[in-house]
C-alpha cells in the first residue's frame, strides 16, 4: 500500500486547525487504497494550537506533530516536515484551507499517471487584499527577470512531490530554502494543476510585510545573482557619468563659457548620487554576505520542542 504524507505548518491557526484536520482527514479516509499520515508542524504558536494538536494527535495516531521552540517561519516549518515524513508521496498544504484538500484525490491521480511533482497554480485568488495581489505580482516577475531558472508564477507551496524528489530536495544543505523555487530547479515530471484559492477559512494571515519580504529576498537572492551584476553596472554607469561631468566642468574653464558656476550644485549632485549608489550597492551586496555568513554558522533551521506519535 503506497503511504501519502500531508505536512501542514502551523502558526496561531487555532480557528481553523481542528476544521482543517477533519477536512483533509474525511478526504484521506475516502482515498481508502492509500495509507496516509499527517505531520502538523507547530511553528512556536502562542495560543492554543499546541493544545489542539496534542489532542488530535491523541485521537488519531496518524497524525504526528511537531513543536518548534519559537517561531521560524513558514519554510523551515515546511523542511521540517518534508525532512519527517515517511511516505511514497508528500502533499504540503496549508492550514488555513485556502487550498481545498477535495482536490487531494485528483492530484494523487496525476502523480499515478508518472509525474513527480505536482504543483497547484491559481487561477483566481479569492479574498485576498489589492495589496497582497500587486505585491505578488511584482515579486513573480522580478524573480522571473532576475533568476536563471524559470520559476512558474502564482503557485504557492501548495503541491505533491514525489519521494525521489523529496530526498534530492533533503540533501541540500542550504539555509532559507526558498521550497517553491527549489521543487521546480530540481526538474523531474512537473505538472501544473489549476485551481482556484479560496478565502481563508477563518483567522487572519500570518505573513505580514516583514515575512513576505524576507520570502521574496531569499526567493531572489538564492535562485540569481544578477543584483550583483547590476551593482556593476551602476558603478559602470556613475563613472561614465562624472568623466561626463569632468569634461564638461574641463570645457566650461577652458572656454570660459559657464561664468556663473559656483560649483555648489555640481558638486551636491554628484556628491548624493555617488553616495546613494554606493550605499546601495553595499546593501545589495551585504544582502549576499549575510546569506553566507548564515550558511557557514550552520545553525539548525529549526529546533524542535517537542514530538508526539514519533517513535
Ligand atoms: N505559517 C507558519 N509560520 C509562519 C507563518 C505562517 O507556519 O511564521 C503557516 C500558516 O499557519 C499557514 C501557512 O503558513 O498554514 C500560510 O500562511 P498564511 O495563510 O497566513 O499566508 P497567506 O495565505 O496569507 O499568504
Ligand atoms: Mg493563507
Amino acid at each position: 500500500m503506497k503511504k501519502i504524507s500531508i505536512i501542514i505548518p502551523m502558526y496561531n491557526e487555532e480557528e481553523v486547525a481542528k476544521t482543517s484536520y477533519l477536512r483533509i482527514k474525511k478526504v484521506m479516509e475516502a482515498l481508502n487504497q492509500y495509507d496516509y499520515e499527517m505531520l502538523l508542524i507547530d511553528d512556536g504558536s502562542s495560543d492554543h494550537t499546541m493544545d489542539l494538536l496534542t489532542q488530535i494527535a491523541k485521537e488519531n495516531p496518524k497524525v504526528k506533530v511537531l513543536s518548534f521552540a519559537r517561531n521560524f517561519g513558514h519554510q523551515s516549518a515546511v523542511t521540517a516536515g518534508i525532512q519527517y515524513a515517511t511516505g511514497d508521496a508528500v502533499i504540503i498544504i496549508d492550514a488555513d484551507l485556502q487550498d481545498p484538500p477535495e482536490l487531494l484525490p485528483e492530484m494523487i491521480a496525476l502523480w499515478e499517471q508518472g509525474n513527480e511533482v505536482i504543483y497547484g497554480q491559481r487561477k483566481a485568488r479569492k479574498g485576498e487584499s489589492a495589496f497582497k495581489l500587486l505585491t505578488a505580482k511584482m515579486f513573480y516577475r522580478t524573480l522571473n527577470a532576475l533568476s536563471d531558472v524559470e520559476i512558474p508564477k502564482d503557485t504557492g507551496d501548495f503541491r505533491l512531490v514525489d519521494r525521489k524528489v523529496i530526498d534530492v530536495v533533503n540533501a541540500m544543505p542550504e539555509h532559507n530554502k526558498f521550497l517553491r523555487g527549489l521543487f521546480s530547479w530540481v526538474g523531474f515530471r512537473q505538472k501544473a494543476y489549476l485551481y482556484e484559492r479560496q478565502e481563508r477559512y477563518a483567522g487572519k494571515t500570518k505573513y505580514p510585510f516583514k515575512k513576505m519580504w524576507k520570502l521574496a529576498s531569499d526567493g531572489i537572492i538564492s535562485f540569481s545573482t544578477k543584483p550583483l551584476k547590476i551593482v556593476g553596472g551602476l558603478g559602470i554607469l556613475t563613472i561614465i557619468l562624472s568623466i561626463g561631468i569632468l569634461v564638461y566642468s574641463l570645457i566650461s574653464y577652458l572656454f570660459n563659457l559657464n561664468q556663473l558656476t559656483p560649483g555648489w550644485t555640481s558638486i551636491m549632485v554628484a556628491i548624493t548620487l555617488f553616495s546613494g549608489v554606493q550605499l546601495l550597492s553595499i546593501w545589495i551586496i551585504s544582502e549576499y554576505i549575510a546569506r553566507i555568513y548564515d550558511e557557514t554558522r550552520n545553525r539548525p533551521e529549526y529546533i524542535i520542542a517537542k514530538k508526539i506519535n514519533f517513535e
